[in-house]
């Protein structure tokens, strides 16, 4: 049975990002009628869900149509951690993502005592996560996607569409939480309803104090709150791009897209003809639609701001993307969920190493140039796991400060370090591309060899075939992209090679 869930104060748990608030999505089965969309009057108004959240909310038609919040959660009987015995347990976990989950699963596995921390731990995960399918396949995760599309594509503009044949699939987040809690349970995991305030590290073990009270002990501690950052410590400024979007799953009379495609990235922007004011806005920082078609009449929509410095405003996104729906004579009927997207990219990684150890997007693990990092994170879940057992495990070779870094050193190895250096410049480069620039920069990406451009926003180059990608992107590119590389990507590549210098194994 489906839990309405008294709403949270989700902000309490996320980050300011730049004058963002990150929101969790919104699920609802409340149906609404059908709206011409409209921008009417844009007075801003506070939607007030139970449980005192607040979440701002501008005026539009659209808006309107977007359910109450909801939250929905998952029928199991976690078995509870027991503080009365004063256990040290092998690691605690806090964060019950996806990252935590993976890494608890598999630690649990081998016999040590796992123990996850989370405020929600059956909460479903919220975001809407789209993934290649060669991805998951690689993981033997294929029974999580709940629809997989045969390839993708993009416009480039009105004249130029791409055909990408790459399978493309949405997770089922359902599935995947289920499966891998299903795992954890049966391996002995336990669980604490709460959240972490503080931790406390004596020589061999660390104490974590939980927002109830309770002071759990383990001898790992692993933080994987997301882009909450917990415990995770960080002492470089933390001066990131943000990927903004808004989406929103949708019941429509009609739209124009292929069921068997789904959209990667439309920077069409015809939309804007009557509104020069937005297509001035967008023509410097664009936005793109990206779209998983389910039905003729079931589409899950996202306007996407790719990577900005400060990131763009969610109205701003907003407006852009009711334009573009009317434009496109797109008719919302009802919205199931709206989905509020601001994923921090690039940016320093936290202090390696350190006590508390680190995965998903604590660990600095979203792709830099992308903002991906569901599939990245459960394929790198293993090797901190392996690491941890491998640490811990039957002759307890290590403990401590010692078994930190060991653990830091296997996630966070010299190639992959030079790997997001190179994401990192490819996202410095994207910051200052206009719209044409950016249309160009994709024209040539797309038209790249597969091995490239599936190597690279899947995180599987290394620095030498990065090299040779970019070579490859050069050489595919248009004089004037070749020119706008140059020009916006030489201080950038300065900045890479010395940072790439100064890492040093
Ligand atoms: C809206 C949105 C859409 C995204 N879509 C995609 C996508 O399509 N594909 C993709 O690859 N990536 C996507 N990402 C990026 C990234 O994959 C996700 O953010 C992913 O959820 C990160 O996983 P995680 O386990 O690191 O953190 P999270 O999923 O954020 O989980 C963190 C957990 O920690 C808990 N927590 C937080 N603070 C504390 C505390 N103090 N104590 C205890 N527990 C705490 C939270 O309750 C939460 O359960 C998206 C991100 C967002 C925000």
């Amino acid at each position: 049975m489906d839990t309405l869930l008294k709403t949270p104060n989700k902000l309490e748990f996320l980050p300011q990002l730049h004058g963002f608030t990150e929101k969790i999505c919104n699920l609802s089965s409340r149906k609404l009628q059908t709206h011409q969309l409209s921008l009417g009057t844009r007075k801003s108004y506070l939607k007030r869900g139970s449980g005192n959240a607040c979440i701002r909310a501008s005026s539009s038609a659209l808006l309107e149509l977007v359910p109450e919040t909801r939250k929905e959660n998952l029928e199991f009987d976690l078995p509870m951690h027991d503080p009365s015995k004063g256990l040290v347990l092998d690691l605690a976990v806090v964060g019950g993502g996806p990252a935590g989950l993976a890494v608890a699963q598999q630690v649990s596995e081998a016999g040590l005592s796992v123990c996850v921390i989370d405020p929600f731990p059956k909460l479903i995960w919220p975001n809407n996560y789209g993934v290649w399918v060669d991805e998951f396949e690689a993981m033997d995760l294929l029974d999580c996607l709940d629809t997989t599309w045969s390839g993708a594509v993009v416009y480039i503009d009105d004249k130029t569409k791409k055909d990408l044949a790459r399978p493309y699939g949405r997770v089922n987040r359902r599935q995947l939480k289920s499966k891998m809690l299903q795992k954890c349970i049966s391996n002995g995991v336990k669980f604490h309803q709460a959240k972490v305030i503080k931790v406390i590290h004596e020589e061999t073990k660390s104490l974590l104090i939980c927002s109830d009270g309770i002071t759990i002990q383990a001898s790992v501690v692993l933080d994987a709150t997301g882009f909450s950052r917990c415990l995770v410590q960080y002492d470089k400024p933390y001066n990131p791009g943000y990927q903004v979007a808004y989406g929103i799953l949708a019941e429509v009379e009609e739209h124009p897209f292929d069921v068997d495609k789904m959209l990667f990235m439309d920077w069409r922007d015809s939309h804007l003809t009557n509104n020069l004011e937005l297509k001035e806005r967008n023509s410097k920082v664009p936005t793109f639609l990206y779209a998983m078609p389910f039905s003729s009449n079931r589409i899950f929509l996202e306007e996407t701001s790719l990577v900005a410095r400060p990131g763009l405003q969610m109205e701003d996104i907003q407006e852009r993307m009711v334009a573009r729906l009317r434009h496109l004579g797109i008719k919302v009927k009802s919205i199931e969920e709206d989905e509020r997207c601001v994923i921090p990219m690039g940016g320093p990684l936290p202090v390696l190493p350190q006590r508390v150890v680190g995965i998903g997007g604590t660990a600095g693990m979203v792709h830099p140039s992308t903002g991906y990092m569901v599939a990245r994170t459960l394929a790198a879940a293993p090797i901190v796991a392996n690491s941890i057992v491998q640490f811990l495990g039957s002759d307890r070779s290590l403990s401590g400060n010692d078994l930190s870094a060991a653990v830091w050193k296997d996630l966070w190895p010299i190639e992959r370090r030079r790997q997001r250096e190179f994401f990192c410049f490819g996202m410095d480069i994207l910051l200052k591309l206009d719209l044409q620039a950016t249309r160009r920069f994709f024209d040539a990406f797309f038209d790249l060899e597969p091995r490239y451009w599936h190597g690279f926003l899947s995180s599987r180059l290394f620095l030498s075939d990065l090299i040779l990608f970019g070579l490859s992107l050069f050489y595919h590119a248009s004089n004037t992209s070749r020119l706008e590389i140059m020009a916006k990507g030489t201080l950038p590549l300065l900045n890479m090679v010395n940072n790439l210098i100064q890492d040093k194994d």
